[in-house]
């Protein structure tokens, strides 16, 4: 157990991409870091598929190099099917934006979220395994440290406090602060449930298609599947429809996914002879933002800030970009000694204008009187908007255009 101090400048309540990509930082930037991760490490995660985008967070991290090197399997593309079975033409990312970011990667979470955490550590980080945050300390409304517990090797319990400057809540779909302080608000078009698995030798296509994310809309788009390949020939298959339809009275997990099968017979092609390797999965009703992302002392990134959905995989990507702009608001108001909220939430008005086009495009995905396709038919200048969105880029100016030609289709 290592020793801790009293007092760090930063406490980072969990070690998952936003995190340990936050610590990183700040600990890179001269900072004190203390890391505070309630599971083991590494530790399971759903999330196993990146965006294009998502090369830059890491190219600043450093961690560009080891993932080429890993066994991690390529993604080049993403291929989207309607009606269970009718394909549309991959989205290869290099066609829209041919340079070093257009590949990315499918990634076991254990592995990928250790590597983040190693290079933290590497940044003189403290990375505290099995240490979980109990409370949030202030002083009036200011942030001033935390009380967490550590599980030692033998099972024993301690307890401990630490002061700082800046608690960054980075805790994941728990929303640690914004759970406790009410500032969780849920999206109420999004009410959806996932049931997913993992299967040994599903078909997967060839050559430069091997890696691609498949995204399948069921027969009347009640559901839709995803189709992750990972290493040692191991795919990740999750079904996510409305948390009614998913998750009715007297269905198991599996006979739901079985159900949803037959109504997919492009996937069910896939999994004629796969192996399924693990029980089945079931996460719901995830789609939330926090009405207020940063106070005096504190600041939330990640999914603790707010998750969309898992469609275009983009939960990663915003986890690891808001904690960069997180890290550099943390160290430019601990060097002004400013650590109020508009300091440390400077960047969340950009961050959330971002993650509105992601929204947008999710609620076009799931109406079911909208096809992608037929709107890029009808308005081909748009294209690019739609690719910009896939690959993360979306951070700039132009990019939610497409929305006012998309109308009505978006709920405000
Ligand atoms: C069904 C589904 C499928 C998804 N698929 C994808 C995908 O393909 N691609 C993608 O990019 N994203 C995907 N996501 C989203 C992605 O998993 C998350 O957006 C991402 O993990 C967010 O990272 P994070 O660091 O914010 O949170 P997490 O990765 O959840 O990390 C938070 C950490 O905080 C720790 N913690 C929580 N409370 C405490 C506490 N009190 N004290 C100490 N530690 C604590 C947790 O143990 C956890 O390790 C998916 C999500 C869902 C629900």
């Amino acid at each position: 157990m290592p020793d801790f101090q009293d007092s760090y400048d930063v406490v980072v309540i969990g070690g998952g991409p936003a995190g340990a990509a936050t610590g990183a930082l700040t600990a890179e930037a001269g900072h004190s870091t203390l890391i505070l991760e309630r599971s083991t490490v590494p530790r399971f995660h759903v999330g196993e598929s990146l965006v294009p985008e998502t090369y830059w967070s890491l190219k600043r991290l450093g961690l560009v190099e080891k993932l080429q090197q890993s066994a991690f399997p390529k993604k080049y593309s993403v291929q989207f099917f309607s009606e269970g079975m009718k394909p549309s033409a991959p989205f290869y990312f290099d066609e829209y934006k041919d340079c070093e970011s257009s590949q990315t990667w499918q990634v076991w979470r254990d592995e990928f979220d250790r590597m983040l955490l190693e290079k933290a550590a590497e940044n003189g980080a403290t990375v505290t395994p099995k240490a979980q945050v109990l409370e949030v300390l202030f002083d009036s409304d200011r942030a001033v440290g935390v009380r967490f517990q550590v599980t030692d090797k033998a099972g024993n319990r301690t307890e401990h406090q630490a002061s700082c400057k800046v608690v960054v809540d980075a805790s994941g779909q728990s929303a640690f602060l914004a759970s406790r302080l009410g500032l969780k608000s849920a999206d109420p078009h999004l009410k959806m449930g996932t049931i997913w698995s993992y299967w040994k030798d599903a078909r997967r296509d060839e050559g430069r298609d091997e890696g691609a994310t498949l995204i399948m809309q069921t027969a009347d788009k009640k559901s839709w599947f995803w189709f992750i390949p990972l290493q040692d020939n191991t795919t990740s298959i999750g079904c996510t429809g409305a948390m009614s339809y998913m998750f009715p009275k007297g269905c198991s997990p599996e006979e739901t996914f079985e159900r949803e099968l037959d109504r997919c017979p492009a996937m069910k092609e896939r999994l004629e002879n796969a192996t399924r390797d693990r029980d089945y999965l079931t996460t719901k009703d995830y789609s939330y933002y926090a009405t207020q992302g940063a106070g005096p002392g504190w600041v939330m990134v990640g999914d603790a800030f707010g998750f969309i959905d898992p469609v275009y995989s983009t939960g990663v990507f915003l986890a690891l970009k808001s904690g960069e702009f997180a890290a550099d608001a943390i160290d430019a108001a601990i060097k002004a000694d400013d650590l109020s909220a508009e300091r440390l939430g400077e960047w969340q008005a950009t961050h959330r204008e971002g993650v509105m086009l992601f929204r947008k495009l999710v609620y076009a995905f799931y109406d079911p009187d909208f096809s992608f396709g037929s709107f890029l038919k009808a308005n081909p200048q748009y294209r690019k908007n739609v690719t910009d969105m896939l690959i993360g880029d979306v951070f700039k100016p132009g990019v939610g255009d497409i929305f006012d030609a998309m109308g009505e289709v978006v709920p405000s």
